[in-house]
């Protein structure tokens, strides 16, 4: 019987959603344990709320994600660095090649805690680039932010780690909310100059677990573009097509600045993602509302054709967009520390 996987194989198909989009990008969460509670993300009183697969399981999955076109996947949580078994990962995800046979692009998303020892590690077994989140560059607004004491040292000592890895440029995303580290615009601007890493600034989204979320507290775009301009101004560079960063630089070409925008400047119509929960789930958007549970069906057996088929027919159902801000808009069916940013 001609099934529609094999199909897919020998023609060599992507992952294409009902819209045109190509799905290149799988993001993994490999727990929703997290060691900081940053104030924004988490409640304080809440922890880790979703199982976790082994590692085998998230290989199996992102082998079938590869098996249909997928080039890039991330890895992340909660915080993947607690997760033991995470530098083998990456090593075996390093064996695997995309369709056209190239090696994956491996990524990992951290709050950069425990990367100064790891760092190394990661990019021996193959990691391609890390994302460090940090929310400010000042030790005490730091420790207010996470509410854990001291990391902020530790987490630059984390980033000069992975640059010397070789883990280059090295991201560092900053989420901003107005009156709380909106403050910290020009010392990021002066940090990314300084430290050499490309400093990220993200709209803050409805997604955190206490329901803080207001469209004020949002510092938009625009505002981030005029506040750094006081410090030194910014010139935009070009972005490759589903980069969800504009790409700035400053106007003497020492330091690059990236805003994500997705509240002010939604980019759904390029989004090239899907998700994996830390228990399984396949995700399409992060705000969906549903989710299609891949591990209940690995645990039943299904087969690898049977899985790819299962993903496919998830994917086609990818939301056209998110609907931040508008009236009736329904919050995600998680939080981002359990989904996996
Ligand atoms: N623990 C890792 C870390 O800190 O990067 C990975 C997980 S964390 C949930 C991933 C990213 O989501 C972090 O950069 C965090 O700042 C961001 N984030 C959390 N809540 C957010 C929100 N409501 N809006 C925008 N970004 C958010």
């Amino acid at each position: 019987m001609w099934h529609p996987f094999r199909a897919r194989i020998a023609k060599r198909m992507f992952l294409i959603d009902k819209f045109g989009r190509r799905i290149s990008d799988l993001r993994i969460s490999i727990t929703d344990r997290c060691n900081y509670k940053c104030v924004y993300c988490r409640s304080g009183s809440d922890g880790p709320q979703f199982a976790e697969l082994s590692i085998a399981d998230y290989l199996r999955m992102a082998r079938l994600f590869v098996s249909l076109g997928i080039t890039k996947v991330r890895l992340t949580g909660g915080e993947p660095l607690l997760r033991k078994g995470l530098v083998d990962m990456v090593g075996e995800l390093g064996q695997m090649r995309t369709l056209e046979g190239e090696p994956l692009d491996i990524a990992v998303t951290t709050n950069g805690h425990l990367l100064a020892d790891m760092a190394q590690p990661l990019a021996d077994a193959g990691l391609s680039r890390v994302t460090v989140s940090m929310d400010a560059v000042d030790a005490v607004r730091f420790a207010r932010i996470t509410r854990v004491p001291s990391g902020y040292e530790q987490v630059v000592a984390g980033v000069r780690a992975a640059q010397r890895a070789g883990l280059n440029p090295v991201k560092v995303n900053c989420v901003l909310l107005r009156g709380f580290n909106d403050d910290q615009i020009p010392a990021f601007g002066k940090f990314a100059r300084e430290e050499g890493v490309v400093v990220r600034f993200i709209e803050f989204m409805p997604l955190e677990e206490d329901r803080v979320w207001s469209p004020d507290v949002v510092v938009p775009l625009e505002e981030i573009l005029q506040r750094m301009a006081d410090f030194m101004p910014l010139r935009e560079i070009r972005r490759g097509d589903s980069e969800t960063a504009r790409r700035y630089v400053f106007e003497d070409g020492v330091g690059e600045i990236g805003i994500i925008a997705p509240v002010s400047h939604p980019f759904c119509g390029h989004c090239s993602r899907v998700r994996i929960t830390s228990d399984g789930k396949i995700r399409t958007c992060l705000f969906s509302v549903r989710e299609h549970d891949l591990a209940l069906r690995m645990a039943a057996g299904a087969s690898d054709e049977e899985l790819a088929d299962f993903i496919c027919h998830v994917v086609d159902q990818k939301e056209e967009r998110h609907h931040i801000g508008e009236p009736g808009f329904v919050p995600a069916s998680r939080t981002m520390v359990h989904i996996g940013g």
